[in-house]
């Protein structure tokens, strides 16, 4: 489409990659620019164009893995030397010359594909865009993606390493050198493992961004020191999941669905963000349903063919309800069900006078949910039972073409949330939309992690500080409980990492955190690996600046689609120098100040903690090519590439590379796709041996696997008594591979709920959350505290100029019928909403997007610095005052944010100073008692501002937090020695970091001294 610039001169409007080709093809000057209209015919007709006149050249016309052809990307042909013109010389017409190198995005855990533009010139990064050689992005970004370049060029940002002078948080630091840090921190743990007190060394990680290396290490100690944040996240989806398949993700394929049913903010924020959404549009575009559950109008509703907004804690029920209108309605896939189901063992277990066969099991079942009628689900949720049979219509239509997904939202919010993927996956195993075009996948069947070249051994003990008696099932590690573990005197820390985390914001009741965490007698070293100044990282005693998605390595892979890919983060100025003949042999070589990355740190500590390879640690960092020389990243990677991921090292041979150099240059590997339904491959004879069958056809042998490349983390079903090992199960008389499960059939029945404690939930159900209506008092609400911001991720977004731009305030959405009920006249009025533990003082916003009876609040904002501290991130971090009086904690504003000098001159154009409210801090713990999840929602109170409140005010009172952690904990079944085995835990169930099989023993007080 050709049309005119502001200069009058007609310009080629087909966008800037085609402008590019041409550019660098014809070594002209066309203008640039982008046109505000799409013609999609005229691309088109372009794209035919462009095919005929490279096919007539003799060339191979190549559209790449994306689909979308290269008007829209550079060419990988062409990532040397790739030209475009300056826009900042605008109206002078300035070519630039670029090295285009791929990497991952760090800014949520989709890990799209970013490419690098390296200007040649100066070796300084330009801009990030999408790399369409990504399987999972398909070159394409969300707005944080572009935001890393913010990132690298934050003036506030931390370049050097830093020890605390003076007492820990009071805002004393002092820059240090690397082998300073290194050497006190190695001593440190070297004493802790050689005085066996591994248990006080802890890694806490927060977002991980990569796939087993900081398990790898911790296993090399000798260290069940592993901690996460997954309890405040993900464990309540994980754990529906898990108990029904034995992988802990769902794998929708949206793209291939006929109905897609999502509980969560998929299209803005949700799990694996753009290539969720991305896929999800595609579909709808070939005529998809999209069902949303969410009790707010999020962009993903608006995009709904049906939004529901439920009473929250009421999408189970609602689940159950459809169900059982495709049981009654005999819908449902009754050979999938007979085949996979672990009906057998149910029958047996819970019905031991009925035959074991399939048609009473239907008979059962047929009864089982009668209490889930429409109008039931609809007086729980307050949808119109009208509307729900709707619904369940459209998804009985739906047959194996039916992807459905929920992950944080209702699974993280409420009590027993973790029945909401489990009844929600109840559907898929209805359908029998289990592995199927359009279904959804257990994640091992598209994930792959690549077996690492060093693996370490399990560690012989066990960290009752994150897996507590009382937690035997937590999916992950009770991390947001361990100030108050600490506070009990149930251990101690010696040395205490934060690695991509913030726990003082991130977590509920931050203030506790902070009283611990300024407690060297309970913690005595916090070190802090972060790029950015936050909330946590002020109490630390050590900083050391770790570098952003564009300045360290990781490997990762997610799934997002029927497939498996590897992704490559990397230093892109590394890269881009090795690319232009130089040596690099340190990432700090290349990145700002004294910036390192993780994996070269903990290779660097784990030497100096075992200089001489007495400990057996040494080993495991060490060079297999240059033995008792030191492993490097190259090596690492290079050996994995070449060794671990099939496919790559031909892929790379083609084109005369190592699987190194081809990662290097293309950032991502797709090892195949189209995996379909793995469960039902056929165990070769080879493998069955010595077999022993179950009486419900689990598969036992005794002949060895194969060595998988892929140890992506599953299920482990335990041996049978005599050792052998679980193989498949028996299906008609065929043994198949089935599922990771301790039946090897999908359990709608769970033998391990059963038996540790919870048989009154070990089918799908329905437990009512702890802000239930009956539950609330008359004059309490609920407020949702989950939902992300589109633009905005935690913590590591605040350092991005662009995001803080878009988005920097949470006020609180009040449904016009609550706020004339409540008094709140209108739209920016000061809240207070009182929680369990102390209030908050927000804005209001008046909005029909809210159910009545519910308010919601974004997690994202409220950042804040106390006063004295570094300024840390100065588009996003108030400055607070903090008080702690008889009635507990006060926090007030003292400074707002504001414009300020800085070496970036976009620092003076801050316009805004609203930053929102921290509300975290005024949330109790609310542990879930079988899945461990942190259930955010808040029963609250919500009333007009007081004349003295301030926005931003914060009172938390952190001894009625303490009362309502022991309240909680009541609610538990622990672990003892009449548990199976009498373990800590099923041995079958995932861990991060697994022990030694010895240290799950509960310990026997009679024998032990
Ligand atoms: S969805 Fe956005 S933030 Fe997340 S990895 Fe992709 S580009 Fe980055």
């Amino acid at each position: 489409m050709a049309s005119r610039d502001h200069s009058g001169r007609a310009r080629d409007d087909s966008g800037p990659g085609r402008y590019a080709q041409d550019l660098s093809r014809r070594g002209s000057d066309p203008t640039a620019g982008k046109g505000s209209d799409i013609d999609l015919d005229a691309i088109s007709a372009r794209v035919s164009a462009a095919r005929t006149e490279t096919e007539a050249r003799g060339e191979t016309f190549y559209q790449g893995p994306s689909g979308i052809h290269l008007a829209a990307f550079p060419p990988k042909e062409r990532w040397d030397d790739w030209a475009e013109l300056d826009s900042r010389a605008w109206p002078d017409r300035k070519e630039r010359r670029y090295l285009l190198v791929p990497t991952t995005c760090f800014n949520c855990e989709s890990a799209c594909g970013l490419l690098a533009y390296v200007d040649r010139e100066s070796l300084r990064v330009r801009k990030f865009e999408g790399n369409p050689e990504h399987p999972g992005s398909r070159g394409r970004n969300c707005a944080k993606g572009p935001a890393t370049l913010n990132q690298v060029t934050d003036p506030d940002r931390i370049l050097y390493p830093m020890r605390r002078t003076g007492a820990r948080g009071a805002g004393g630091w002092e820059r240090i050198s690397w082998d300073e840090a290194l050497d006190a921190l190695a001593a440190r743990i070297r004493a802790a493992i050689t005085e066996r007190r591994q248990n006080e060394i802890m890694v806490h990680i927060g977002r991980p961004g990569e796939d087993g290396f900081t398990e790898r290490v911790l296993a090399s100690w000798g260290v069940d020191g592993h901690n996460s944040h997954t309890n405040v996240c993900s464990s309540g989806g994980r754990t529906g999941y898990q108990f029904w398949m034995g992988a802990d993700r769902p794998s929708p394929d949206h793209a291939n669905a006929k109905v897609i049913y999502l509980i969560s903010a998929h299209l803005e924020a949700g799990h694996y963000f753009n290539p969720h959404a991305q896929r999800i549009m595609q579909a709808r575009a070939n005529g998809a349903k999209v069902i949303v559950l969410d009790t707010r109008l999020s962009n993903t509703a608006t995009h709904a063919d049906h939004w529901l907004s439920p009473v929250p804690g009421s999408e189970a029920a609602i689940n159950l309800a459809v169900a059982r209108h495709l049981i009654e309605t005999q819908r449902y896939d009754r050979e999938f069900v007979r085949r996979w189901w672990n009906w057998a063992e149910y029958l047996q277990a819970c019905h031991p006078g009925r035959p074991t066969t399939f048609e009473a099991f239907e008979e059962i079942l047929a009864g089982l949910y009668a209490e889930f009628t429409f109008e039931f689900a609809a007086q729980e949720s307050g949808i119109d039972a009208g509307v729900l049979v709707e619904v369940a219509e459209i998804v009985a239509g739906a047959g194996t073409r039916f992807s459905a997904h929920v992950w944080r939202s209702a699974a993280a919010g409420n009590l027993g949330g973790w029945q909401v993927p489990r009844t929600l996956f109840l559907i898929s195993a209805l359908l029998g939309a289990v592995a199927t075009p359009g279904g959804v996948f257990p994640n091992g069947l598209n994930k792959f992690v690549p077996r690492p070249i060093h693996i370490p051994p399990h560690p012989e003990v066990w960290q009752e500080l994150t897996w507590p008696l009382e937690y035997p099932l937590a999916q992950n590690e009770m991390s947001f409980l361990l100030p108050h573990f600490l506070a009990e005197g149930r251990g101690r820390l010696d040395t205490y990492f934060m690695r991509v985390y913030n726990p003082v914001w991130t977590n509920p009741d931050g203030l506790s955190w902070m009283e611990v965490l300024t407690d060297e007698a309970k913690i005595g070293c916090t070190v802090a690996l972060t790029p950015t100044w936050n909330e946590s990282a002020y109490f630390a005693d050590y900083i050391l600046p770790m570098g952003h998605g564009s300045e360290r390595h990781d490997t990762h892979s997610y799934e997002q689609y029927d497939g498996q890919w590897v992704g490559f983060r990397q230093p892109v100025l590394r890269a881009a120098r090795e690319r232009l003949g130089e040596e690099i042999t340190d990432t700090r070589q290349v990145n700002p100040g004294e910036v390192w990355e993780e994996n070269e740190f903990w290779i660097e500590l784990s030497w100096r903690v075992d200089p001489d390879g007495s400990l057996g640690i040494r080993r495991y960092h060490e060079s297999r090519a240059r033995p008792g020389e030191k492993l490097t990243v190259d090596e690492y990677y290079g050996w994995m590439f070449e060794n671990s991921v099939p496919g790559l090292p031909d892929r790379a041979a083609a084109e005369g590379l190592t699987p190194l150099q081809w990662m290097r240059r293309y950032g991502a590997f797709e090892i195949t796709s189209g995996q379909g339904a793995m469960y039902e491959q056929q165990v070769p004879d080879a493998e069955l041996d010595d077999v022993a069958v179950t009486a419900t056809g689990r598969v036992y042998t005794s002949a060895p696997g194969p060595l998988s490349m892929n140890v992506v983390p599953m299920g482990a079903p335990e041996p049978d008594a005599d050792g052998r090992r679980a193989v498949g199960v028996d299906v008609d008389r065929t043994v198949r591979r089935g599922f990771p499960t301790p039946s090897g059939r999908l359990e709608f029945y769970s033998s391990t709920l059963a038996a540790w404690g919870w048989p009154e939930h070990a089918l799908p159900g329905y437990i009512r959350s702890h802000v239930h209506p009956a539950n609330l008092a008359a004059d309490q609400v609920v407020l949702l505290s989950t939902f992300r911001l589109p633009t905005q991720i935690h913590t590591r977004s605040a350092n991005a100029k662009w995001l803080d731009e878009l988005a920097h305030t949470n006020p609180v959405w009040v449904h016009p019928a609550d706020a004339a009920r409540l008094g709140i006249a209108r739209t920016g009025e000061l809240l207070r909403v009182e929680t369990d533990i102390g209030y908050f003082v927000a804005k209001a916003w008046i909005t029909e997007g809210i159910r009545p009876g519910v308010v919601a609040c974004s997690h994202h904002m409220g950042r804040w610095r106390l006063d004295g501290q570094p300024r840390g991130a100065g588009g996003m971090m108030a400055t607070v005052g903090l008080r702690r009086g008889d009635a507990g904690w006060t926090m007030r504003r003292r400074g707002a944010v504001a414009p300020y000098e800085s070496a970036d001159p976009d620092s003076r154009r801050i316009w805004w100073s609203d930053t929102g409210v921290h509300q975290n801090l005024t949330f109790p713990v609310h542990p879930d008692p079988i899945s461990g999840m942190h259930c955010w929602h808040q029963a609250v109170r919500v009333r007009p501002a007081d004349p003295g409140d301030q926005h931003g005010d914060i009172a938390v009172d952190t001894t009625r937090s303490r009362e309502i952690y022991r309240a909680w904990l009541r609610l538990t079944r622990p672990a003892g020695p009449e548990s199976p085995g009498a373990m800590r835990r099923p041995r079958w169930l995932m861990r991060p970091l697994k022990p030694a099989p010895g240290s799950y023993r509960i310990p026997d007080p009679a024998r032990t001294p």
